[in-house]
């Protein structure tokens, strides 16, 4: 038996399950199948779904020539046979009867294509690019036994009527034992059955028929999916219908009246109910047609990625009924490279899920902390031990001068309306940061360090004066040398004046490394500098740079890379450390 298994990307943002659980009303769903690519089929008026119609779905190959995996789930569903019946209400004036349901069935396991065809695609892909490092996985549409149809047909020598909800659960579950058993019966080499997908996108109809049937269906071991659309009934009570999990539907692809908001929108009202998002374009993302929906089809890549969906949220993608194939027919540079663009992003996701395929030397710097966690904030005690017990390289965070001389943790210089070094420690110490800790002083922050095995980044911020700087430097250096962290300590700064001070006051090997991108590796080689930590622009850039530092063995260090593509890059650049908000992320790419 199949156990229902949900990966969240996002476990590493939880402190404990029970919390993860908790907190799973503010965070995208995720399943088994990251991927999830949307096959009408079925109905007459559709594909037939031969292995080359299938093949840019399993693979896609890039402008440069790289081919690579694509989609790893498929979901097989209808609406209606093409010839006037209906799976679902709202489609055509008649419903679908025992006959067309076994036509249905029988469209579904027709050998060479549809699941015959897309098995045997994956094996030919298999041949070319090697096993994928994961299983396609399959969800199959149901027909909806309409309430109050009378005119479906027997089972088991009974007459069906679907005003009885009794009738309306026993002509489904027959229906799933078939998909189940022929299923079975096929033998596909490299298809999985995960579950299957309710096609009535709301629950006008239905109501409450989902709860017994997918009680039907955990039984045998699978999962039930749905993706209603914008605003449906009873789309955020998902989880009380039975569902293991929902896409929610954006519907802004298709209306050019719709502002790109809707997208936030949709994110939005996802997070709060735990559901993960659904993707939509057609053949009409292809930019040489007057009606041409391209820039809309951005639009949902844009704000997803704003919206963190990508990193953290199963996604269904809706292609009409042949987008990605009329993409990947386009002649036009654009339509590839805004399918390479896709491509790219579930290749990412991939990664982020399985790690990157080749050697990670990359290591990682938790920027102010792993604060973008519960209980915790920016540069914050509380920081320093989550991204401990993450299991970061190392973790950077910002010291200043208080007016007493004494150092105290913080970014902007200012705060609750202080201004850090005009005010003395004593009154820092008693304002809170935004997790309720008390404001820390470095003496703090280092002695809770100590008993942590992370390496130390500490940047000294530019104060008003070179005077300043050399206090500040002295002290700082004084109290890691007086706690014996020097080993574990790495200086950074954007003051050319206190990295002259670092390099003089530390010991011999501490590294000293140069934030701005006024200063090139040559030269900070000559100042004494150990190497350099330069924004991920300064980088992409100045290629001539890194091949210096490397040249030379300088220190590499990259901020603040918090996109998994551009971390990507920086690992196959091979860039010693890499300083990121989303430290968890980085650690799902390297594992
Ligand atoms: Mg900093």
């Amino acid at each position: 038996m199949k156990i229902p298994k949900f990966i969240a990307y996002a476990t590493l943002l939880c402190s404990g399950a029970a919390l993860c659980a908790e907190a799973s009303a503010q965070q995208y769903r995720t399943t088994d199948i990251r991927d999830m690519a949307l096959i009408y089929q079925g109905g007459s008026h559709r594909l037939d779904w031969t292995v080359e119609e299938f093949r840019p779905y399993v693979v896609h190959e890039y402008a440069d020539g790289e081919r690579d995996w694509l989609f790893d789930g498929f979901l097989f569903l209808e609406f209606k046979n093409g010839s006037g019946r209906n799976y679902t209400v709202g489609y055509e004036k008649l419903n679908a009867r025992r006959g067309e349901w076994e036509w249905l069935l029988g469209r579904i396991f027709e050998q060479g294509k549809s699941l015959s065809a897309l098995d045997q695609c994956i094996g030919e892909e298999i041949a070319r690019l090697g096993k994928p490092g994961f299983t396609h996985r399959i969800v199959l549409g149901l027909p909806e036994a309409i309430r109050g149809q009378k005119d479906w047909g027997e089972l088991d020598g009974r007459t069906m009527d679907f005003s009885d909800e009794k009738d309306q659960i026993a002509a489904t579950r027959w229906y799933i034992d078939q998909l189940i058993e022929r299923f079975r019966a096929a033998h596909y080499k490299h298809l999985e059955l995960a579950g299957f997908y309710w096609v009535a996108e709301d629950t006008n109809h239905c109501e409450d028929l989902t709860i017994p049937l997918s009680d039907y269906i955990h039984s045998q071991g699978y999962l039930f999916y749905w993706i209603p659309y914008w605003q449906a009934k009873g789309a955020g009570e998902w989880q009380r219908l039975g569902f293991d999990i929902a896409y929610q539907q954006p519907n802004h692809f298709f209306n050019h009246a719709i502002p790109d908001s809707r997208l936030d929108d949709a994110c939005a009202f996802a997070r709060e109910h735990g559901m993960a998002m659904e993707f939509e374009f057609d053949e009409k993302a292809t930019l040489d047609r007057e009606d041409t929906s391209h820039g809309r089809m951005k639009a949902y890549i844009d704000h997803f990625e704003k919206n963190d969906v990508f990193n953290t949220s199963a996604l269904a993608y809706y292609c009409g009924n042949r987008g990605v194939l009329t993409l990947h027919e386009s002649k036009n540079p654009q339509d590839k490279a805004l399918m390479d663009r896709l491509a790219r992003l579930i290749q990412m996701r991939r990664y982020l899920q399985t790690g990157y395929p080749g050697k990670v030397s990359t290591r990682v710097v938790a920027h102010r902390g792993y604060w973008r966690t519960e209980g915790s904030a920016q540069n914050s005690i509380a920081s320093l031990l989550k991204a401990d017990e993450l299991g970061v390289w190392g973790v950077e965070f910002d010291v200043w001068l208080a007016a007493d001389g004494v150092p105290v943790l913080n970014h902007d210089g200012w705060h609750d309306g202080y201004k850090v070094p005009d005010t003395p420690s004593t009154v820092l110490t008693g304002l809170r940061l935004e997790n309720g800790e008390p404001l820390p002083t470095l003496a703090q922050y280092l002695d809770a360090a100590r008993a942590t095995k992370v390496e130390l980044v500490l940047e000294l911020k530019p104060h008003e004066t070179p005077k300043q700087e050399t206090r500040a430097a002295e002290e700082v250096v004084r109290m890691i040398d007086e706690r014996k962290l020097a080993k574990r300590t790495t200086y950074i700064t954007f003051s050319r004046h206190a990295m002259l001070e670092f390099i003089r006051l530390a010991p011999k090997g501490t590294q000293v490394l140069y934030l701005g991108n006024d200063i090139a590796p040559e030269e900070l080689k000559r100042l004494g500098a150990a190497g350099g930590d330069y924004n991920y622009w300064v980088y992409q850039g100045n290629p001539s740079w890194l091949d210096y530092m490397k040249r030379e063995k300088m220190i590499s260090n990259v901020w603040t890379v918090d996109n998994p593509l551009e971390m990507i890059r920086t690992i196959r650049q091979g860039i010693d450390y890499i300083t990121t908000d989303r430290p968890e992320l980085f650690l799902q790419l390297a594992k």
